[in-house]
């Protein structure tokens, strides 16, 4: 157990200790929203591992890598040097990959945006991924054939919706091995919520014949039909990691709040602003919005990136410099709405 305080104190101590937070430095942090600070930093704390905070409000101390390429996963868009997160997580998704390949899920998994090298909030998508407790795992298997690292930066999503009706799972791309990959997913017990579009809920809730009381843990959220997100409790004993509300005990594939899903509401078009009224500007996150040790996080010295990357494997990223994609986010994807069908556009993360 360790109080924010405790690690709030020793980070920043430490950070003191090599002059980082000069006045000049605690000013310009002043200015900056925290997605730019947050956004800005290459390499995680040398401290241990701490989830600070909540998911969609929160930073993270001694991160580890996952490493670009395992024997059964292969990170994607390393550009985005979000492949960073908790070490339950990272050790969380190489057991998952070796579990997906034996499901037959191709040769392993694909794995998106993981978190920040200290984490935070970001730039581009999400508004969780801050703790390195969520991770996105693409609905494309990883190919045999290992994919380039400019193949990572290009390849493009593909949706397991039939964007020509309504919230419906295209029989094309969608199968069992699909449905067994989610409930895998869903079964290991640090696993808190899997996050997918509503589509693919309900075609489990009509499908699954395993253990139903699993799929109250898989969540429908707008997006999320060309990945799915897998979010981890808080580490046992972590008094600096946010809980979340369990999920239902249920399947929950009867509710109302399901239900919700497929009712015109979640996809109408926010409603137009007044024109007499001064449109009010979102007010940005800064830093001081976040849990306070998030401030010393930011300022205390770094770990070099293969130090820091779980079982010593990297690909060094210097020899093959990708060219970053265009910078779309996996989870700020929006799809093409076809003719007067309303289809789920990106909001933001829950
Ligand atoms: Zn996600």
């Amino acid at each position: 157990m360790r109080a924010t305080s405790g690690i709030a104190f020793k980070l920043a101590a430490a950070a003191l200790a090599i002059g980082i937070l000069g006045s000049s430095g605690a000013q310009a942090q002043d200015a900056a929203t925290a997605k730019q600070l947050f956004g800005s930093v290459k390499l995680p704390t040398r401290s241990d591992p701490e989830p600070l905070g909540f998911y969609a409000k929160g930073c993270m101390a001694g991160a580890v890598a996952l490493p670009t390429d395992g024997p059964t996963w292969q990170a994607m868009r390393l550009s985005r040097n979000r492949r960073w997160g908790n070490p339950a997580m990272i050790g969380f998704l190489e057991q998952f990959s070796r579990d997906a390949a034996r499901l037959g899920w191709g040769s392993g998994i694909l794995v998106g945006d993981i978190s920040q090298p200290r984490g935070g909030p970001m730039i581009t998508g999400h508004a969780s991924h801050q703790i390195g407790l969520d991770a996105d795992i693409w609905f494309t298997p990883k190919p045999a054939q290992p994919l380039s690292i400019q193949q990572r930066e290009d390849m493009p999503f593909t949706s397991m919706l039939d964007k020509s009706k309504f919230l419906t799972v295209d029989p094309k791309r969608w199968g069992s091995t699909n449905a067994k990959l989610i409930m895998q997913a869903a079964s290991y017990p640090q696993v808190e919520r899997v996050f997918v579009n509503p589509a693919i809920k309900k075609k489990l809730c009509e499908t699954w014949t395993g253990d139903r009381s699993l799929l109250g843990k898989v969540r429908p959220i707008y997006g999320h039909d060309e990945h799915f997100h897998v979010r981890l409790s808080c580490p046992p004993g972590s008094a600096t990691c946010q809980k979340q509300a369990e999920s239902p005990a249920s399947d929950d594939c009867n509710s109302k709040a399901f239900a919700w899903w497929f009712t015109k509401e979640p996809w109408a078009p926010p409603p137009k602003p007044d024109p007499n009224k001064k449109p009010v500007k979102p007010r940005q996150v800064m830093l001081s919005d976040l849990p306070k040790a998030c401030a010393a996080v930011l300022a205390a010295p770094s770990r070099a990136e293969a130090d820091a990357t779980y079982g010593g494997n990297t690909m060094a990223y210097s020899q093959e410099p990708p060219v970053p994609a265009a910078a779309k986010s996996i989870d700020a994807a929006v799809t093409e709405p076809a003719a007067d069908i309303p289809l789920p556009q990106q909001r933001p993360n829950r």
